[in-house]
């Protein structure tokens, strides 16, 4: 097969698989100015729909590109769950513009990443699979089906659960497989429910539906009582109404079913991100339990992170520690992400009825108290994600800036360049045209604050410092060393 020519003859990266973390990390790397090619094996597009929930914190990523505004056009905000336990959590109290979980099918998200990948000047590549990969201390040469081969200074492998990249890099993907089938099936209804998020958890196991917004809806059941057949048998549309009935007691009059899909979900992640000049993000980096909804928001979240540091050592101005920071930063994320799934997984699916009551019991207590609600929303949500600091630093380095008015435009307005933000209290000398400077004070933050790209705080100073105090700190992240 031959590669169609792109407008990247030798690409600064290959991103290796389009879907939405794919799409995201070449969205970031080209608006810094690198040269991407994203290759994709699949010729069909969008993806299937897999994700539904896209959490708060990942629509201030998408904001801070100014894509959260088209998402929710798309899509019907949720303001309160209810988590087993027998209360509700109000996503409204989160500290956010975006206090809501927002349903929108998968194929939705990717197209806006789509649109955005294509104004930007990726070069996307369909129908190139790759099956080789070697790297030497230059680059990396990458063999696609068919007998091209592609050469780039860097790759991603953002090519999901079953990634040939990191295959290739002979990287473990430790973790286990659950027991109990997923049963999936897009489905018409006669009696639609009147909610948007149809969720129902019991000892008998969890059935959700959750409406595309064309008519069609995507129901996915996990029924604990049910004999498993073999995961090769196709699902039919009366195995889906008896789970239904058996588990929430009604099939909400289930007619056409026009895919289904039967499968086992797995709790995975690789052992490192990064190896010489090949990385992992999205489901090649980590699997977890669809429960929660968080595998394509850590996804996403992966994509803003390496994004602006390998478009940095790209361009020659990455200090020495920058790329090792992606697996610091994010393998620790993903690690949590894996814990708290698999702990929900365990709260509404363990076959112990004892420790289900006592999962069930506890986070009903938690979820009463203010702290615990705050604290399981920020965890939801990703609001909460943060990146490690160094002694001396800051309270506010490694947290997500709030989105606070400067100058009169929102942080994440002003972030839409992809280039640090510094905030000062007053005005402070700055000679550098690729740092956007704002002057505004703000009480309950420090008097300057320097922001990362991707949205987190990289330096900051309780007092006005002088210039060449914010020369240092710009510097200490921008230059080689
Ligand atoms: C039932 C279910 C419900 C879910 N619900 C949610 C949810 O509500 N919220 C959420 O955040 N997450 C959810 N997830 C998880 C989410 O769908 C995934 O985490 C997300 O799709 C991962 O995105 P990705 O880009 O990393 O990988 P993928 O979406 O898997 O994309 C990988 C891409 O790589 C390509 N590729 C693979 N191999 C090669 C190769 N060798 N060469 C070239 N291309 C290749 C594929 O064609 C594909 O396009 C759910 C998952 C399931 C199963």
């Amino acid at each position: 097969m031959q590669l169609p020519s792109g407008l990247v003859a030798t690409p600064d990266v290959v991103v290796v698989g389009a879907g939405p973390t794919g799409l995201m990390l070449a969205c970031e790397l080209a608006l810094a100015g690198s040269g991407v090619k994203l290759l994709d094996e699949r010729t069909d597009m969008p993806n299937i729909t897999r994700a539904f929930a896209v959490h708060a914190r990942t629509l201030e990523l998408l904001d801070a590109r100014d894509m959260a505004d088209e998402l929710l056009t798309r899509g019907v905000p949720v303001r309160e769950i209810a988590p087993p336990g027998g209360t509700t959590l109000d996503l409204g109290e989160l500290p956010t513009r975006f206090g809501m979980v927002l349903i929108v099918p998968q194929s939705g998200t990717e197209k806006i990443l789509q649109v955005r990948a294509d104004d930007l000047g990726v070069d996307i590549v369909r129908g190139a699979e790759v099956v080789g990969l070697t790297q030497d201390g230059d680059g990396v040469s990458l063999d696609c089906a068919g007998g091209d081969t592609v050469r780039a200074g860097y790759v991603v492998g953002s090519d999901g659960a079953h990634s040939t990249v990191r295959g290739q890099l002979g990287i473990d993907f430790v973790g286990k497989q659950y027991q109990t089938h997923i049963l999936l099936a897009d489905l018409q209804l006669t009696e639609a429910p009147s909610e948007t998020l149809t969720g129902v958890t019991n000892e008998k196991g969890v059935a959700l539906l959750i409406p595309f917004g064309d008519g069609w809806f995507r129901a996915i059941v996990w029924d604990r009582l049910r004999e498993q057949a073999p995961l090769s048998e196709p699902v039919t549309l009366g195995e889906i109404r008896d789970s239904f009935g058996r588990i929430v007691g009604h099939d909400y009059g289930m007619t056409e079913m026009r895919w289904s899909s039967r499968f086992l979900s797995e709790r995975r992640q690789a052992r490192h991100y990064r190896k010489g000049r090949a990385f992992l993000a999205g489901d090649a980096a980590h699997v977890h339990s669809p429960l929660g909804g968080q595998g394509m928001n850590t996804g996403i979240g992966d994509a803003m992170n390496l994004g602006w540091k390998l478009a940095a050592a790209v361009r020659g101005s990455a200090p020495s520690w920058l790329l090792d920071s992606y697996e610091s930063e994010r393998h620790p994320v993903g690690e949590s992400v894996l814990r708290a799934t698999d702990a929900f997984n365990q709260l509404v699916l363990s076959n112990s009825r004892a420790r289900r009551l006592l999962r069930t019991a506890l986070v009903g207590t938690a979820t009463r108290l203010p702290r615990g609600r705050r604290l399981i929303g920020e965890r939801l949500s990703g609001i909460g994600i943060a990146y490690p600091h160094q002694r001396g630093d800051d309270w506010m380095v490694g947290r997500r800036m709030p989105d606070i008015v400067c100058d009169g435009k929102r942080v994440y307005e002003l972030l839409r360049e992809g280039k640090f933000v510094l905030v000062t209290a007053a005005p402070v000398e700055l000679d550098r045209p690729d740092i956007v400077h704002a002057v505004d004070a703000h009480p309950e933050l420090p008097d300057a604050v320097l922001v990362r790209p991707d949205s987190y705080v990289a330096w900051a100073s309780e007092r006005l410092p002088d210039a060449a105090e914010v020369a240092a700190a710009v510097d200490r992240w921008t230059r080689v060393t």
